[in-house]
């Protein structure tokens, strides 16, 4: 039974907070694979101002040194919303007997009883949740979820399929894309350029992203 993980994200730019935790992911849990999947069409938030081709090339761009990551477009090629648990759908199509684990920040757990079919999705897979600065799980519905799925150990997920919740101890990284975006829009030198990807840095001057 293979280990496949899954990072969803707007990636928009995709920044040293998602690549550190996917290499981290992958290391600490000992994926057999751990691929990104940029949103084309995320249904919580505003349409990104950078096109999904841009964002996706940004991925590939910054993943390319390391082989144990990969981009997946699954997500590109459907033209509607991107629901994780659809996604999750098709994942589990193609991999029924495998560990699918998603990655997911501590922003996002704390909003996850409000994703779409929230409880189909921990019946695919189990979700890995690295931890982000400024963010702790203690609404009272993140409790419940947890006290319901949470398991203390990543080999407790060995032996399921799916409905675990890890909380990893990965280090953190204080950066989020909208710090990065708004920095690259005032031309600031603020600590958010610092935590930009190099490769990722040339092409957003090279294609003049997020300039106004
Ligand atoms: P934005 O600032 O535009 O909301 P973001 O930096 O949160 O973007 P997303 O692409 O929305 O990035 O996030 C994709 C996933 O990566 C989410 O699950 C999010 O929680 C996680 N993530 C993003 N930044 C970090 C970080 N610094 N540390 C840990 N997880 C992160």
């Amino acid at each position: 039974m293979a280990m496949l993980g899954f990072y969803g994200g707007t990636f928009d730019p995709i920044h040293q907070g998602h690549l550190q935790s996917a290499l981290y992911v992958q290391q600490y849990c000992q994926l057999d694979r751990l691929e990104l999947i940029p949103c084309h069409i995320p249904p919580h938030r505003a349409h990104p101002g950078v096109s999904s081709e841009h964002r996706a090339a940004m991925v590939r761009l910054a993943i390319a040194p390391y082989p144990q990551l990969a981009l997946n477009v699954i997500e590109l090629e459907k033209n509607s919303p991107s629901y994780t648990v659809e996604t999750l759908e098709l994942l589990r199509a193609k991999y029924p007997n495998d560990t699918l684990l998603f990655v997911i920040g501590m922003d996002s757990l704390t909003q996850f009883h409000s994703w779409f079919r929230y409880r189909d999705i921990l019946k695919l897979c189990h979700l890995l949740v690295c931890q982000r600065p400024g963010y702790q799980p203690d609404s009272i519905e993140t409790k419940a979820l947890l006290a319901e799925h949470q398991l203390q150990a990543v080999s407790d997920l060995r032996s399921k399929t799916h409905g675990g919740i890890v909380i990893l101890p990965n280090p953190m990284l204080d950066v989020s894309a909208t710090a990065i975006r708004k920095s690259l829009q005032q031309s600031t030198n603020s600590n958010a350029d610092a935590l930009q990807i190099d490769a990722v840095a040339a092409y957003i001057l090279e294609h003049q992203l997020y300039q106004v």
